[in-house]
């Protein structure tokens, strides 16, 4: 395993950038303005062009053609973000996560008390 400090592989980029995704859904606003749901939809867009794993990227494009940001709410935001992260599992044949816990995953830690 090469030293810490040496440049991301695709699985450290994908674990790190999935850590910034699922939190940022999980602080989006409860009631986000109309700016700020059009502000995050653009942000996902613009993201996807720009994440550097050219068929990581692409395979997010087309994703997001048929399944735009929903961006409404904290609820809907974190839930699509689930989704996306289980349309990338499912392409690689990891466990589908169950959308239902991704607050206990990714906010408020597990209901058994391990992360407190
Ligand atoms: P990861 O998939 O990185 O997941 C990290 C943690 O997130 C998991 O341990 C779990 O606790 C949690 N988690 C898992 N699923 C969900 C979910 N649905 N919702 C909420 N939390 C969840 N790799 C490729 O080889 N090909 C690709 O096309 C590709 N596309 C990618 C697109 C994007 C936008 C990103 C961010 C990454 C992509 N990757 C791709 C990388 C890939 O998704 C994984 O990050 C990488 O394979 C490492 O996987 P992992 O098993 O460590 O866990």
């Amino acid at each position: 395993k090469p030293p810490a400090d040496c440049p991301v592989d695709k699985d450290q980029l994908g674990r790190a950038t999935w850590t910034f995704l699922h939190t940022m859904a999980a602080y989006y606003p409860e009631a986000p303005s109309t700016s700020q749901q059009q502000e995050m939809a653009i942000m996902m867009r613009t993201f996807s062009k720009y994440y550097p794993c050219d068929y990581c990227s692409h395979h997010m494009r087309e994703w997001m053609n048929s399944n735009p940001p929903l961006t409404k709410d904290r609820s809907s935001f974190s839930q699509w973000m689930c989704s996306m992260h289980n349309e990338v599992n499912v392409r690689l044949d990891k466990p589908i996560f169950d959308c239902s816990k991704v607050d206990e995953r990714w906010l408020h830690g597990w209901k058994d008390g391990s992360c407190d």
